[in-house]
């Protein structure tokens, strides 16, 4: 024996400059978001930077302290940019300081939320009665916290296949179908659900995407037409997918009107709530989305617009037994026992794919808590009273113009000085969206809408002020006039 030789273990081998290091972080996080605005909103790697990242792992410790130098170098001067006031890509959220806290401390507990008796899983289970209860769902609903929107339409989808394809898929497989099981949903749907589709063996071709009327709204009569033809020629429609807010313009399905349809035929009815679910929490908005608490499942997703830090999703289904039959496999190494660590009435593994989960209930818990609903209902309201401050921005310079309705907190819109023909000002939009990256004056991106580019800002930014979308409409048309000598 070596008595000299200390234990070796992944704990510090100091503590107390772990707790200073640790200290130092949290400092420097707060600082980081405190002081977001004044950095520009992206910027490019640099190459040198990027080389770093490409280097072999390390044999030997290299000590905590080096390694987050490294990382304040490397790693913190170059991110996204969703944390930023003038980002309205894609459609994101900001994330809170507080809920950076908080998944520092779910990390720290480190539990493992697959199932077991222990109070993460109480928390997770609270938080899904909360989502049930701002959509209306009933109380013996069943959810399940997941990575995202992905993964909540993947889940619904799976439910809806299971009831509603007339074998046990489970056992037989797709392959037994003795039909072709169809889908529908407005061809403005995201693309998660066709990856859902063709995941869960239907294949991208049983997905029938229908046309939309002006407003981007599914058009209820195309979607009956659609759906008598299949049955017509002997397929088996199961479910219709309902979007509360799509991707490119933010329209809202007529939900009340695809549940009233689902019902009549028979279908499941499932609803991508990824970016409108939440809009019930601001009252004004929550008459649009009348008809999800109809929904036989939803997706949601908290990490777009309740700002909880990446990844918070949550997939709710209206039947517990349905959910439960979709997931639920049990080996003798996970028995729920009814004492001990191994008891619990719940375990999370039964009702998706994961068996070991991240505690991101946490990070939800403790926001809402700290925030309160109304709060977020607030921000959201505030977010579309931007959208449409924005659009009279754009309607009164005669240099801008809007290609959709605005829907939600997204507004589609292009440079557009007049007497250039729809080609060149896609390439004209599409270079000011460049500039706007790369000068990191503000992060819109963009979508094409009858074959027009347009710049597109889903406005999901609890740090945007008014005059940040002064400085938008300035900066795109201060580039698009600098641009239009050379178009
Ligand atoms: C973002 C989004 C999704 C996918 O959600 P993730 O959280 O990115 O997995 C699905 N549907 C719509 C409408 C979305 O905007």
């Amino acid at each position: 024996m070596e008595p000299s030789k200390s234990f070796e273990t992944l704990d510090p081998q100091d503590w107390d400059a772990m707790r200073a290091l640790a200290h130092r972080m949290v400092d420097d996080a707060i600082s980081y978001l405190q002081t977001v605005r004044e950095r520009s909103v992206w910027q490019a790697i640099p190459e040198e930077v990027a080389a770093r990242l490409v280097t072999p792992a390390p044999r030997e410790p290299q000590g905590a302290d080096a390694v987050y130098q490294e990382f304040t170098e490397t790693i913190l001067p170059y991110p996204m940019g969703n944390i930023h006031p003038r980002f309205w890509g894609w459609y994101m959220g900001n994330g809170t300081v507080f809920g950076a806290l908080a998944e520092m401390m779910a990390a720290t507990m480190n539990p493992n939320l697959g199932g077991g008796n222990h109070v993460a899983n109480l928390v997770e289970e609270q938080v899904i009665g909360w989502m049930k209860d701002m959509l209306e769902f009933p109380k013996d609903a069943s959810g399940l916290l997941v990575s995202g929107g992905s993964m909540a339409n993947l889940v619904g989808l799976a439910v809806a296949r299971n009831e509603k394809a007339n074998f046990n898929v489970r056992a037989a497989g797709m392959q037994s179908a003795p039909q072709m099981l169809t889908v529908y949903a407005s061809n403005e749907v995201h693309s998660s659900v066709q990856k859902a589709v063709e995941l869960l063996g239907l294949g991208s071709e049983a997905l029938r995407k229908i046309p939309v009327n002006a407003d981007y709204m599914i058009s209820l009569d195309a979607l009956q037409q659609a759906i008598d033809a299949d049955r017509a020629a002997g397929r088996h429609p199961i479910c219709v997918v309902g979007c509360a807010g799509t991707i490119n313009t933010g329209a809202v399905d007529d939900l009340n009107g695809l549940a009233d349809l689902c019902a009549r035929e028979g279908l499941w009815f499932h609803v991508d709530g990824a970016i409108g679910a939440v809009a019930v929490l601001a009252e004004n908005l929550k008459p649009c989305l009348n008809g999800i608490e109809r929904a036989d499942s939803v997706a949601l997703d908290l990490h777009k617009w309740l700002h909880m830090p990446f990844e918070a999703g949550c997939a709710l289904v209206r039947s517990e037994t349905a959910h439960r039959q979709a997931f639920s496999l049990t080996p003798e190494y996970l028995e729920h026992e009814t004492r001990g660590v191994a008891a619990g009435h719940l375990w999370f593994s039964d009702y998706g794919l994961q068996l070991s989960r991240q505690f991101r209930a946490l990070k939800v818990w403790m926001s809402i808590k700290e925030h309160g609903l109304d709060r977020f209902g607030r921000m959201i309201a505030r977010n579309v009273e931007q959208a449409h401050y924005f659009g009279k921005l754009v309607e009164n310079d005669p240099c801008l113009e809007l290609l959709a309705p605005i829907g939600l907190d997204i507004v589609c819109f292009r440079f557009n000085p007049g007497g250039l023909d729809d080609e060149v000002l896609n390439a004209l939009n599409k270079e000011i969206l460049m500039q706007l990256h790369e000068q990191g004056i503000a992060v819109p991106t963009y979508t094409t809408l009858n074959d027009r580019y347009c710049l597109r800002i889903a406005i999901a930014n609890h740090r945007s002020r008014q005059e940040d979308f002064d400085l938008l409409a300035r900066e795109v048309v201060r580039i698009g006039k600098e641009l239009s000598a050379q178009f």
